[in-house]
């Protein structure tokens, strides 16, 4: 599971205003090279260390870890998942870690039985198989491979006409309506794309559907793009894309939710689970759909519906009925996180945490192995650097984490064990995935951004021997949408930081436990997607993808400069200031849509009165015309906007405190100032939190970072107000607007607190 990179850079171009004015005050004119957080004495010998960190880091490492971690396939509860995890322990402790397994036990569903056929008017039966390719030396592990499907679906055996419901989202169901199209008591087919898989047989199904079948459409990702596999990169006719469908309510294990799956846990019943699909959903490729979606009459799709299959897309339902059942072995499995402790010198009760998973849905060179062959490269030249000298002052703790896939079962289930000592002593969390070509596009809490931007510095791009920063600064400006981007985006100093919602192990730092996050990767110039499929293997990435392992150097050097950069701070090194001008954007936001949702039920209203649906349609092609809406009321944010002018001034408080503190030539600080400091600094994230978590999600605790419900990995930034708003239930989303704006006065309160404690400290 993790963010496609062309998610990423579209969400890149929703950038923020510029008012980095706080930001470029802390890199003081008088001493332009002192690091974030850093004093006199300290900045200059960390860059050293840092230097020499990077020089040591090797490619060919990288590409040796990931031929070994991605020889058979690894899912959950495979004995190769088991012997990685081994692996990788003897990685860890070789490199001087002092490293250990811990085990959870989560419910894993695997296919028992999938049946998927045509029965009217042709018959045809789907062979849910990717076929062994010669060339292709692991896609004939067959016997270890997990068939296709969709973990988590119901367990169901059904018969109805099939409807095409394109990427099978909100939307695109009020456009059946216009249609004048139900699918209550059909079987839905939907394309993979435009939002979280898990999400399709979810609004299906409250759509009255009683069948899902997700397809990869050669538009989103087949020969469309690119040549297809084996002669080019790009996900062949019976590639299948395998993937968690786990509902929105919490990550992790659905029988333990809010508390680690341990021996001892209270497990409810798989009946009480709410996290399980209620119809069936099945993944297939696009030479099983073909057969299917051409049997298909009733209105021709409109042109964003259209895939890139040679045939007349139809939207049924009907003639095509089909059959389709699925049923899992509902088994517990065993989960192996592996842990790797360095102890810190100074400061070893302030933790940093570094973790990309382990397990695959088969061989995932590509996901997760990218990322995890960089990150056991870092671990080891960290430990290199430990035997030649280089002491973290804080503990660094690397995890490589099983059962992602499935629904971050490894990482959430080691959070809600963890809980209360790692809100004690986390300063941060840095996630990686997967990792292709291109750009570096950090995502993350933003009080990080000032502080990735400086490490992107240091890094050299491998391919245009530019810094990371440089690269990724310019390329933003060339996405940019107008004008006015261009230029407010020429003004900054730092890369923008887009908030995470979930779809990868940082989900329950951040969401959960109120934990400073980033989630690195390099992407943007893939030329290929072999996303979850038996494909998705050493031979495809390494000559497709990062062929000579570049940019898993770069990701190495990267991540591993920001963990001992963040470890070895006098000060934690957060910048308050983009973190307020992203909450102000958020804010923004939210009035915004509140306007456009006015204006355009407004105009929709005028329309219905005039009679422009009626006119405008084809009388021989009827459609409905949209439902009267009520037009939303006016809400106060006035609570919002206050709060957010506290956090900013607050946060201004911060950087003049800093700046002051660097002015004076950054004199060192006592141990007894920076303990107090550091650990007020790093409980301000804890400060984010609200006990009783999202009005309908109760595991999300964060009232500022979230995923939506309906969005799936998207970020829903203030989601407690933002998701009403999207399910115009107004009156309820402006009754959120005084407990976030609480929660935002009290994060201002505690950052105006550490200012004042700076000051007093440093004069
Ligand atoms: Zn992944």
């Amino acid at each position: 599971m993790r963010f496609r990179a062309c998610c990423v850079v579209l969400a890149m171009s929703q950038v923020l205003f510029s008012q980095a004015e706080q930001s470029a005050d802390l890199k003081s004119a008088e001493n332009p090279s002192l690091l974030l957080g850093y004093s006199k004495k300290t900045s200059e010998p960390e860059r050293d260390w840092e230097r020499k960190y990077r020089d040591q880091v090797e490619s060919k490492n990288v590409r040796e870890n990931m031929r070994r971690l991605s020889a058979r396939p690894h899912h959950v509860g495979s004995p190769y998942d088991k012997d990685n995890a081994e692996w990788i322990l003897a990685q860890f402790k070789s490199a001087g870690f002092d490293a250990r397994i811990e085990t959870f036990n989560v419910l894993f569903p695997t296919p028992k039985e999938r049946v998927l056929e045509l029965l009217e008017p042709k018959k045809f039966k789907a062979k849910l198989q990717e076929p062994v390719l010669a060339v292709d030396s692991t896609s004939n592990q067959t016997s270890e491979q997990l068939p296709t499907y969709n973990a988590y679906s119901a367990d169901g055996d059904v018969t109805a006409p099939l409807v095409y419901v394109n990427y099978g989202n909100r939307e695109d169901y009020e456009q059946l309506d216009r249609m004048g199209i139900s699918v209550k008591g059909a079987i839905v087919i939907a394309r993979y794309g435009e939002g979280w898989r898990g999400i399709k047989p979810k609004v299906a199904g409250e759509h009255g559907a009683i069948g899902c079948i997700i397809y990869s459409d050669p538009r989103d990702g087949g020969f469309y793009n690119g040549d297809d596999y084996p002669s080019g990169g790009w996900r062949p006719r019976d590639s299948v894309q395998r993937g968690s469908v786990m509902d929105t309510d919490h990550p992790g294990d659905p029988l333990t939710p809010g508390v680690g799956a341990t021996e001892q846990a209270h497990r409810l019943d798989i009946k009480e689970a709410k996290t399980i699909t209620k119809i069936p959903v099945l993944p297939i490729s696009y030479s099983d759909a073909l057969p299917l979606l051409s049997e298909l009459k009733g209105p021709i799709a409109t042109d964003g519906w259209r895939g890139g299959l040679p045939i007349t897309y139809h939207v049924g339902p009907g003639p095509a009925k089909v059959h389709l059942k699925v049923v899992s072995n509902w088994d517990i499995k065993p989960v192996y996180d592996v842990i790797a402790t360095l102890r810190g010198t100074d400061n070893a009760d302030q933790w940093v945490i570094r973790g990309n998973h382990h397990d695959a849905w088969v061989n995932g060179a590509e996901d997760p192995i990218s990322g995890q062959a960089a990150l056991l490269e870092e671990a080891q030249v960290l430990g290199k650097m430990h035997r030649q000298g280089w002491n973290p002052k804080r503990t660094i703790i690397y995890c490589a984490w099983d059962g992602e896939e499935p629904g971050l079962l490894g990482s959430v289930e080691w959070v809600e064990t963890h809980v209360a000592e790692l809100q004690k002593h986390a300063i941060a969390y840095i996630n990686s995935d997967s990792n292709d070509r291109g750009y570096l596009f950090p995502d993350g809490t933003q009080d990080l951004q000032t502080f990735i931007g400086e490490v992107a510095r240091d890094v050299q791009d491998p391919e245009t021997h530019m810094s990371v920063f440089q690269r990724s600064h310019l390329v933003s400006i060339s996405k940019a949408k107008d004008a006015q981007e261009r230029g407010d985006l020429r003004k900054r100093n730092d890369l923008l930081v887009t908030a995470l919602g979930d779809g990868s192990d940082y989900t329950a730092f951040q969401d959960f436990a109120g934990i400073s996050t980033l989630n690195l990767e390099f992407g943007g110039e893939d030329d290929g997607d072999q996303y979850h499929s038996i494909y998705d293997d050493f031979y495809w990435y390494s000559k497709f993808v990062d062929t000579n392992f570049a940019y898993g150097r770069a990701l190495a050097q990267t991540a591993g400069s920001a963990m001992m950069r963040l470890a070895d701070a006098d000060l934690v090194p957060v910048d308050y200031a983009p973190q307020a001008e992203a909450i102000g954007k958020y804010e923004a936001e939210l009035e915004k849509l509140l306007k456009d949702k006015q204006d355009e039920f407004t105009e929709r209203n005028l329309e219905l009165k005039e009679g422009v649906f009626t006119a405008a349609a084809d009388p021989h092609q009827p459609s409905l015309a949209p439902p009267v809406e009520t037009v939303p009321p006016y809400m106060n944010f006035a609570p919002m906007k206050n709060a957010i002018e506290q956090l900013k001034k607050s946060s201004e408080h911060y950087s003049k405190a800093l700046t002051a503190w660097q002015a004076k030539g950054a004199p060192a600080l006592s141990a007894e100032v920076l303990t107090r400091l550091n650990s007020e600094l790093l409980g301000i994230s804890r400060l984010f939190l609200n006990a009783k978590g999202l009005p309908e999600r109760p595991w999300f605790k964060n009232q500022i970072y979230a995923p939506g419900a309906y969005t799936g990995y998207g970020a829903k930034p203030i989601a407690a107000v933002r998701e009403y708003m999207d399910e115009k239930k107004w009156k309820e989303a402006e009754g959120q607007i005084p407990q976030v704006s609480q929660v935002i006065e009290t994060v201002a309160a505690g950052i105006d607190k550490a200012a004042a404690d700076l000051e007093s400290s440093t004069q």
